[in-house]
């Protein structure tokens, strides 16, 4: 039996978050009517002329730099000529021979590990509008709205070595991503799109074997399954003595197949040259100082500090720091005193519940600062607080929305002290067999007087009140 290494490239596409598109002022919105955000540029009309737009420039900037990537003061936009009707012009503004960034490294966890991938490039261009197949019956139309829309692409080296590693690196990417505010980075709503390039090759043999590139997946979940399709599909072909061909696919997400593109879709002649139109793309060191110091803590050493600084554990450290919002909300319940352990347990626990649900934060992390507050004082139980923490609004503090509910832990002497009372004349079976030495029924017994007390008594003062009083002679 031949062992055969995986091997995999990805190229990603990602829509920088600029209000407006690369070479004109029409909006980048998604979801608006087909065809409204549009003008003589990036309909392609002749004789319009293109004008960078330079706050995607910086962005793209900002991904190079979290990257690690070299940033080139001077890269060039290129023309990529091929005719499909998504394309007015008739040609793609790209780079090509001399991109905005080169280099740089992505690390990712896998369960075996860490790994290290490296990025080939990053470089500048514009999208393609959109063809709508399902609008009018038998006949395609054409949504220009994201024609012009920036992007970067980002190529990585031929690193990965299993569909796991490749996923990996896509939430490691997507993470830098989103802390750096460079990209909503959603697939849904086509901010990001990933292309797989695939090879197999006999396990320690450095060669690269004959790649496909695989297109048309819509989550990170089904680049994994694709490329585990064209992974089983290449061995097939290589164990029958056949050889691959370097071919474009498309995911089929309802069957997992990868099936080819129409050769003709796949002529590759670009005759790529400069854009006559566009001088050179210039990034001033200044920018990137600028760029470098906005930038917010990213994930990685974020973790780290979670983990030495704060005495979280790694995984803990890993679930708070994966969504940028969530890491920052616990860091606004520290800053506003919550121990760090317990305010990372809420936040994993009820927080997050909330968010996921309803897409939304609950109340400030002051609010959940205050309620932990209450919790370490005693004032109120833990189970209590949950009550509470599912009542918060903005408009009642913590130690309101409790008083309101009756949750304020009793532990005035006379309320307890009439409270088991009550239960031990109730109970003079259990408090018998108490006596007799069956300790375990005292648990039994604070429990009766928590119910009586409906929850407001405080559990710590009724078992040793309840353990004074059971231990006083029956006949005293
Ligand atoms: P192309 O010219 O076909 O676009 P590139 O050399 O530009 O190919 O590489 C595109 C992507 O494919 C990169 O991510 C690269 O790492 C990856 N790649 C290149 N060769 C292979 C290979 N033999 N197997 C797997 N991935 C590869
Ligand atoms: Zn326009
Ligand atoms: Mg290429």
């Amino acid at each position: 039996m031949t062992e055969w290494e995986t091997v995999i490239g990805l190229e990603v596409h990602v829509q920088l978050a600029t209000a407006s598109k690369l070479f004109c002022g029409c909006a980048t919105r998604f979801g608006d009517p087909p065809n409204t955000n549009v003008c003589p540029v990036c309909l392609g009309l002749p004789g319009a002329l293109p004008v960078p737009n330079e706050a995607a420039v910086r962005l793209a900037a900002r991904a190079a730099l979290v990257l690690g990537s070299a940033i080139h003061s001077r890269s060039i936009f290129a023309r990529k000529n091929y005719f499909y009707p998504d394309l007015p012009k008739g040609y793609q503004i790209t780079q090509f021979d001399r991109p905005l960034a080169t280099g740089g490294s992505v690390a990712a966890e896998v369960p075996a590990g860490g790994i290290t991938v490296g990025i080939t490039r990053l470089h500048l261009e514009e999208d393609a509008g959109k063809l709508l197949h399902d609008r009018f019956p038998g006949l395609t139309a054409i949504d220009l709205n994201r024609a012009g829309t920036p992007l970067a692409e980002i190529v990585t080296e031929p690193d990965l070595r299993s569909p796991g590693e490749a996923r990996a690196f896509l939430n490691a990417l997507k993470e830098l991503l989103l802390y750096a505010r460079v990209s909503e980075c959603s697939m849904e709503k086509g901010s990001l799109r990933v292309d797989a390039n695939v090879s197999l090759r006999r396990s320690g043999t450095t060669v690269l074997g004959t790649k496909t590139e695989l297109k048309n997946m819509n989550s990170f979940a089904n680049v994994e399954r694709a490329i585990e399709a064209e992974q089983s599909r290449q061995r097939a072909i290589l164990e029958g003595g056949g050889a691959v061909d370097q071919v474009t696919l498309l995911f089929d997400p309802a069957s997992g197949e990868v099936r080819p593109m129409r050769s003709k879709e796949q002529s590759h002649d670009y005759r790529y040259f400069p854009d006559p139109d566009l001088p050179p793309v210039a990034v001033a060191a200044e920018t990137i100082v600028a760029e470098r110091a906005a930038l917010p803590e990213l994930p990685e050493p974020k973790r780290r500090r979670y983990v030495e600084h704060l005495g979280l554990s790694a995984s803990d450290a890993r679930v708070l720091v994966a969504d940028h919002t969530i890491a920052a909300y616990f860091e606004g319940a520290v800053g506003a005193g919550a121990p760090a352990k317990v305010a990372a347990n809420w936040v994993m626990g009820e927080v997050m519940a909330r968010y996921h649900e309803t897409a939304s934060l609950p109340v400030p992390p002051q609010a959940l600062a205050e309620l932990i507050g209450l919790v370490e004082s005693g004032t109120v139980s833990l189970q209590a607080a949950r009550k509470v923490f599912a009542e918060l609004t903005d408009a009642e503090s913590p130690a309101a929305a409790a008083a309101r509910l009756g949750l304020i832990q009793v532990r005035d002497q006379d309320a307890l002290v009439s409270w088991v009372e009550a239960v031990v004349a109730a109970h003079p079976a259990e408090v018998g067999r108490y006596r007799g030495g069956e300790g375990k029924l005292l648990g039994f017994l604070v429990g009766q007087v928590m119910k009586r007390s409906r929850g407001a008594a405080d559990p710590k003062a009724v078992t040793i009140l309840l353990t004074a009083t059971l231990s006083e002679s029956p006949n005293a």
